[in-house]
């Protein structure tokens, strides 16, 4: 099945609007069976979008849209459909009624241009949408597929997830392609690369390796008549992998080094404490991008100042001795950390942002210290001289390096 993908919006055509909804539906088409031909982008024209379905019809057998679902003029999408069709829409009563009880729930009228929302085509179905005014178009012609969701991601992904994706995959009979993504940190890409080196080369699987921000990924890619076989054969790769680089495995497909030490955390009952100076909050920032994080975080201090260090328990003696840029800073900032929210880690990173290099430290030299119930861990290396990746390495980095402290714990506990 061959698919492609209309972002509509004029916001998208101006730059002012990444275009993630793309991206995100094209991860989910492998795993269906179905191929992505081509992604555009479209601005609110009417002319223009009923060009594109027109097209879109002849050369595809699935358009995905998102955008232009509102109640607003500028919002065309039903519009252009029908006229690509050469149909007409008629208002449905009962969607006005569902629209006017959605209103009527937040104690205001129905805006009578909501009404747009309630048409349809005889070619189309509505897609129910939870979080949303706008319902989806589901719409069959002469064998092909449109399906229209809204815009904003919060409610285009649920739609999918619950209406579109078991539909497509009812529907779709096709080769399906899985992909598990397997993240490492610490090991270097040769040392992988030896470790696991029989796997490299295969089609199907295929395993190949990639360094990213927060360590090097292993993703493996299995293709079979099904999303079930497809995952066996994922199986003993991933096995292999476990049982060979098990301490330096993080994490799997999406999941961040926030959620893994997240989780960590949580199963073991225990808290966390922070102290960051080179990283400017960076590390707290990602630690409570997760929900529930106030669960087992206790709180971090940004200091970016001797005198913050001092105020928040670092010993004079430290910072005389061997700098703010030391290991044993770290290590005394961990402790510290710990100490003052009486929490079971505490965690510390310290280093040089730039742009001139401090205490005759080259900018991007960075160390860690984390405290642990009975252990702790130290760590120090140097990442490329930008800000925004010193401190993305440097929290992603701490952050794995307390899950596997975390578990590593927990075992001994236990
Ligand atoms: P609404 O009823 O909210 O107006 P809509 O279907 O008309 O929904 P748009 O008006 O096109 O959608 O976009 C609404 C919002 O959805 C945008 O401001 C943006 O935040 C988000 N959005 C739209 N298209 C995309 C996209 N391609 N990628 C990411 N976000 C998008
Ligand atoms: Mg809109």
């Amino acid at each position: 099945m061959k698919a492609e993908i209309l972002s509509i919006g004029t916001e998208l055509l101006m730059g002012e609007l990444t275009d993630t909804n793309a991206s995100w539906i094209a991860g989910q088409l492998p795993a269906l069976g179905i191929r992505l031909q081509w992604v555009s982008i479209l601005g609110d024209d009417l002319e223009q979008l009923t060009e594109a379905f027109s097209r879109g019809l002849q050369r595809s057998d699935v358009i995905f849209t998102t955008g232009g679902l509102g109640p607003t003029q500028d919002d065309l999408t039903r519009e252009a459909v029908a006229a690509a069709l050469g149909e007409t829409p008629t208002v449905q009563q009962e969607v006005v009624e569902n629209l006017e009880r959605y209103f009527a729930g937040r104690g205001i009228a129905m805006p009578s241009h909501n009404i747009k929302q309630a048409h349809l085509i005889p070619s189309a179905t509505f897609v129910q949408n939870r979080n949303g005014t706008a319902p989806g178009w589901w719409v069959e012609s002469a064998g092909r597929i449109i399906v229209c969701m809204p815009g904003p991601p919060g409610e285009m992904q649920p739609i999918w997830h619950e209406e579109v994706a078991p539909r497509l995959r009812d529907m779709v009979d096709e080769e399906v392609t899985v992909t598990r993504n397997i993240k490492t940190l610490g090991m270097s890409e040769a040392a992988i690369d030896e470790e696991i080196a029989e796997f490299f080369g295969h089609e199907n699987p295929y395993l190949g390796i990639y360094s990213k921000a927060d360590g090097i990924h292993l993703r493996v890619i299995a293709r079979a008549k099904d999303e079930e076989t497809a995952r066996q054969m994922i199986v003993p790769v991933e096995a292999a992998i476990t049982d060979r680089l098990g301490p330096y495995i993080w994490g799997y497909d999406a999941e961040t080094p926030e959620e893994a030490a997240g989780q960590a955390l949580s199963e073991a009952g225990l808290t966390l404490a922070t102290m960051e100076s080179c990283s400017g909050g960076f590390l707290a920032n990602s630690i409570t991008d997760i929900a529930g994080s106030h669960r087992y975080y206790r709180g971090g201090i940004v200091a970016t100042s001797t005198r913050m260090l001092l105020a928040n328990g670092v010993p004079a003696h430290v910072l005389e001795e061997h700098g703010v840029v030391s290991q044993e800073t770290a290590t005394a900032m961990a402790q510290a950390a710990k100490e003052c929210l009486d929490a079971d880690y505490g965690v510390a990173i310290t280093g040089v942002l730039g742009p001139d290099p401090q205490e005759d430290q080259p900018v991007g030299q960075v160390y860690i210290a984390i405290a642990g119930r009975e252990s702790a861990a130290q760590l120090q290396f140097r990442t490329p001289p930008r800000r925004i990746v010193i401190k993305r390495r440097v929290a992603n980095t701490a952050l794995t390096e307390l899950r596997k402290l975390v578990v590593a714990e927990k075992g001994r506990y236990e």
